[in-house]
């Protein structure tokens, strides 16, 4: 074998949310040789970088990549680290409402989904990513006023609960103390010194090296290829696109774009009084029966993001329903072409803005909220979620195996065959955990 080529049993694309999990529990077995590849660099990131009152996106961030879209002046960040957007996110870390798993394929039965999201969360507290509750103290004022104003008018989720519910559902987060706990701490690190693990940073992969349009034999990056029996795809939902789109793939049919979902936010926007106390960025949130997310986010967005200027603190009301965005081939990264906002989407947070307004006008914002400074934005932003362009049960089985391509497994957000009422990370994680469980058990 050239120094230009390198082999293994297995080679993962991307060691973020998902790459982390099945590396490790792909190298449990030791005569299995996984190769990782991970574009970001080989230093992890520190406590300054984990901080949870700081999101590491912004102006020449050392752990993150930015994605052009067709909405004026917003961009699509994410990870770019040993650990993925897990490095950088927000910290929030909610399971899906149990119907949102309707529609998975059979084999997904609520069983193995609780059994895998209790891996993570420890069924409602610890677990391998140290998952903790936003604490009273840790609400902030803002936080207090939205649980106390919603506490009169809907149920509250208890704290000893796994499941979220419609509601009131105060933010867990995957952290120790105010560090966020990253996928690569809780599962690649204990990998590290395994013989058949080799984990490579600061190595970007092109495109897929394929065998007559139909079988995937490995993976070019600018340095070396590496040959493997199968390839993972766990580059996250815009990562994989990318490489999928600049391969020469027979079940993509030559498209020049792949369709994803997002999550489509109206910003309800306010001046305070005092500024805030520091904290996590998002700590309670409410689940509507039709579908919305209420976030209630503590600060300005400015607070947490460097170069980002200052647009007020916000109350979010975000359409977990799927809204389209077009993910088209790039140079580099592909670029998001946002649709219209789903009609139904449109038109829940249009009426979630109008209860947001009339809350931030009620006396328990009386002491936060200046006066006559509410606005709600004119058109809605989206959330860093894109996800399911490749879903499981339509474009790869329940474990990810590409339908009509040898060799080819996704394992990120891609395969999400349907959105959720809560963000996407520990459902990610999830699906992860499950199929790197089954593989491992098999391989
Ligand atoms: C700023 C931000 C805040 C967020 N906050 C939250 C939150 O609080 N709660 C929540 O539920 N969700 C949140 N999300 C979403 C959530 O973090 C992601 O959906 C999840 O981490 C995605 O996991 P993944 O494994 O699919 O991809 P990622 O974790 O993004 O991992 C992909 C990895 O692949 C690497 N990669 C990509 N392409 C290549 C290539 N060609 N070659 C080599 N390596 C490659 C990337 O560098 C990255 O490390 C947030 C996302 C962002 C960006």
């Amino acid at each position: 074998m050239s120094a230009d080529v390198m082999s293994a049993d297995v080679v993962i694309v991307g060691a973020g949310s998902a790459g982390c999990v099945l590396a490790e529990k792909l190298s449990r077995a030791p005569g299995r040789h996984v190769v990782l590849l991970e574009r970001g660099p080989g230093r992890w990131p520190g406590p300054e970088e984990r901080d949870l009152r700081r999101l590491p996106i912004g102006d020449h961030a050392p752990y993150a990549v930015r994605h052009t879209t067709d909405l004026d002046g917003l961009t699509a960040a994410r990870g770019c680290a040993i650990g993925g957007s897990s490095a950088v996110n927000g910290g929030y870390f909610l399971r899906w409402h149990p119907e949102d798993f309707a529609d998975w394929p059979d084999s997904w039965g609520l069983d193995a989904i609780d059994a895998a999201y209790s891996e993570l969360d420890g069924g409602g507290g610890g677990g391998t990513m140290s998952v903790s509750p936003v604490s009273d103290d840790e609400l902030g004022d803002a936080g207090r006023a939205f649980e106390r104003y919603w506490s009169a008018r809907t149920a509250v989720r208890s704290l000893r609960d796994r499941w979220p519910v419609v509601g009131v559902n105060r933010v867990l987060g995957n952290r120790s103390g105010m560090l966020r706990r990253t996928a690569a701490e809780a599962y690649l690190d204990q990998a590290l010194d395994r013989p058949n693990l080799r984990v490579v940073p600061d190595c970007e992969v092109r495109r897929l090296e394929v065998a007559g349009r139909r079988r995937v034999t490995g993976v070019h990056t600018e340095r070396f290829t590496v040959r493997a029996g199968e390839v993972v795809l766990a580059g996250g939902t815009l990562g994989t696109a990318q490489l999928l789109l600049a391969s020469d793939l027979e079940s993509l049919g030559g498209a020049a774009f792949l369709a994803a979902g997002e999550h489509r936010g109206l910003a309800v926007s306010y001046r305070r009084k005092e500024p805030a106390e520091p904290g996590m960025v998002l700590p309670t949130v409410l689940h509507t029966d039709d579908g919305l997310e209420i976030r209630c986010y503590r600060d300005d967005f400015a607070t947490y993001i460097d170069g980002l200027p200052r647009s007020g603190s916000m109350v979010e009301v975000t359409a977990m329903h799927r809204s389209p965005v077009r993910l088209v081939a790039g140079d580099e990264r592909v670029r998001l072409e946002f649709g219209e906002p789903s009609a139904e989407a449109a038109a829940a947070m249009r009426a979630g803005a109008d209860e947001v307004v009339e809350m931030l006008h009620s006396s328990e914002f009386a002491g936060i909220v200046v006066p006559d400074s509410v606005s709600v934005a004119a058109v809605p932003g989206f959330s860093q979620h894109a996800w399911g362009t490749m879903p499981m049960g339509v474009r790869t089985d329940a474990l990810g195996a590409v339908h009509g391509t040898e060799g080819l497994r996704i394992v990120d957000g891609s395969i999400l065959p349907t959105g959720g009422r809560s963000g996407p990370h520990a459902t990610i994680m999830m699906v992860a955990v499950h199929i790197g469980n089954r593989l491992s058990d098999t391989g």
